[in-house]
C-alpha cells in the first residue's frame, strides 16, 4: 500500500506475528536541523480479518490510556489476536513527555487536527498518517481519554449521537462490553476536527473514553482501562478470552444540549457545591465563582441551565471567563 505521507515506519502491516516500532516524523529543530520524532507503534497479527486501532496519549497529559496499552503490546501474543491489533500508546508523543494536552512543539491539539494535512506542522502530519494510513484497515477504533489536569470525570465509555442507527446501536453494545460505570454520549463544545468524530464519519465502530483525572490516576483506573480494552477486543472477537464484567451494569446517558456543558461566567475560583453524580434541576445553583479583584464580595453564582445528573467537572478550580465548570447528563436510550 503507498501511503501519501512523509511519516515512514519500521513496522509491516501485513506480517504475522508482533512488532514495536515507530512512526518517523520528520522534523527542523534549532538544536538539530535534520531530526525525526518517532511515535510509539505496536502490530499484532494473526491471520486475516478485522483490526482493531487502539490509541492513548492523543492529548497528552492523560495516561491511563498510554500505560495500558504499553502492558497491553507486552501482554498480548500473536496466538491470541485473530485478526490484527494496531496499538499507539502515544499518539502525541511530544505532548506526553511534556506532560501537556497540547503539542509542545506546534501548541496544537491532536483531537482538532483531524483528519490532517500532508504538508503541515508535526500534530496535523500525524493525524494525517492516522487518518489515511491507518483508519482504512480500521473496523474498531478506540481513543482512550481521561480528564487530565483539566478535567475530573466519572469514567465513562463515549461517542456522539450519529444518524446512522445501525452503527450507534454496534457502538454502544461494544460500549456496555467495556465495562465502565457509564456510556457517554456527548456533543462537540470545544471545536471540530477531532479523531473519534473522523472515525465515526468513515463508519468505524469507533469509541472514545474519559476516564479520572490525573488526579484520580492510579491502581483503579488503569485497571479500568485495560480491561476495558480487553473486553472490547473480547467482544468483537479479535482477543481470545472471557469478557470481565464490570462491577455495575453500565448506564447510558447523554449530555446533547449545549446548555448542559457550563461555561465559567466570570473569572475567578470556582467552588463546586456538588459531588460527581448529584443530580441538579435547571435553575439551580451548582457553585460559586470567588473573585481575585472582589475577594470580599458576594461570588458570583454559578447555575445549571438543565436538569439531570453531573457527569464531570474542572479538576482545577481557577477559572477564566468561558471555561468549562461542569456538564449535566440524563439518561438516553436509543
Ligand atoms: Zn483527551
Amino acid at each position: 500500500m503507498t501511503i501519501d505521507s512523509q511519516i515512514f515506519t519500521d513496522v509491516d502491516y501485513e506480517k504475522n506475528g508482533k512488532q514495536y516500532g515507530a512512526l518517523g516524523v520528520p522534523q527542523s529543530f534549532n538544536t538539530s536541523g535534520w531530526a525525526t520524532v518517532y511515535v510509539p507503534i505496536c502490530v499484532i497479527k494473526n491471520g486475516d480479518g478485522p483490526t482493531a486501532l487502539l490509541s492513548g496519549g492523543n492529548h497528552g497529559d492523560e495516561y491511563e490510556g498510554q500505560v495500558a496499552l504499553m502492558n497491553l503490546a507486552r501482554e498480548i501474543q500473536p496466538e491470541q489476536v485473530h485478526v490484527r491489533i494496531i496499538m499507539l500508546p502515544m499518539l502525541n508523543r511530544p505532548a506526553s513527555e511534556s506532560g501537556t494536552r497540547l503539542s509542545p512543539i506546534d501548541g496544537k491539539n491532536m483531537n482538532r487536527a483531524f483528519p490532517g494535512q500532508r504538508n503541515d506542522t508535526i500534530t496535523s502530519i500525524i493525524a494525517h498518517y492516522v487518518a489515511h494510513a491507518l483508519l482504512p484497515m480500521a473496523d474498531v477504533v478506540v481513543d482512550v481519554h481521561s480528564g487530565g489536569r483539566t478535567g475530573h470525570f466519572y469514567p465513562s465509555v463515549n461517542m456522539h449521537h450519529l444518524p446512522n442507527h445501525e452503527q450507534m446501536k454496534k457502538m454502544i453494545d461494544t460500549a456496555m462490553a467495556w465495562g465502565a460505570p457509564y456510556v457517554f454520549i456527548y456533543r462537540d463544545v470545544g471545536g471540530e476536527g477531532l479523531y473519534p468524530s473522523y472515525a465515526e464519519s468513515l463508519g468505524k465502530v469507533t469509541l472514545g473514553t474519559e476516564i479520572g483525572s490525573a488526579a484520580q490516576f492510579g491502581k483503579a483506573m488503569v485497571h479500568l482501562t485495560t480491561r476495558g480494552l480487553r473486553n472490547v477486543l473480547r467482544y468483537t472477537n479479535i482477543l481470545d478470552g472471557e469478557i470481565e464484567p464490570g462491577e455495575t451494569t453500565p448506564q447510558v446517558v447523554a449530555a446533547e444540549e449545549r446548555e448542559d456543558y457550563i461555561m465559567a461566567p466570570v473569572s475567578g475560583v470556582f467552588e463546586p457545591f456538588f459531588e460527581l453524580l448529584d443530580k441538579v434541576s435547571a435553575g439551580q445553583v451548582i457553585g460559586q465563582i470567588h473573585s481575585h479583584e472582589l475577594p470580599f464580595n458576594e461570588p458570583h453564582p454559578v447555575y445549571a441551565r438543565t436538569s439531570g445528573m453531573m457527569m464531570s467537572r474542572c479538576s482545577f478550580p481557577l477559572r477564566r471567563q468561558g471555561e468549562y465548570l461542569a456538564t449535566v447528563v440524563r439518561p438516553f436510550s436509543l
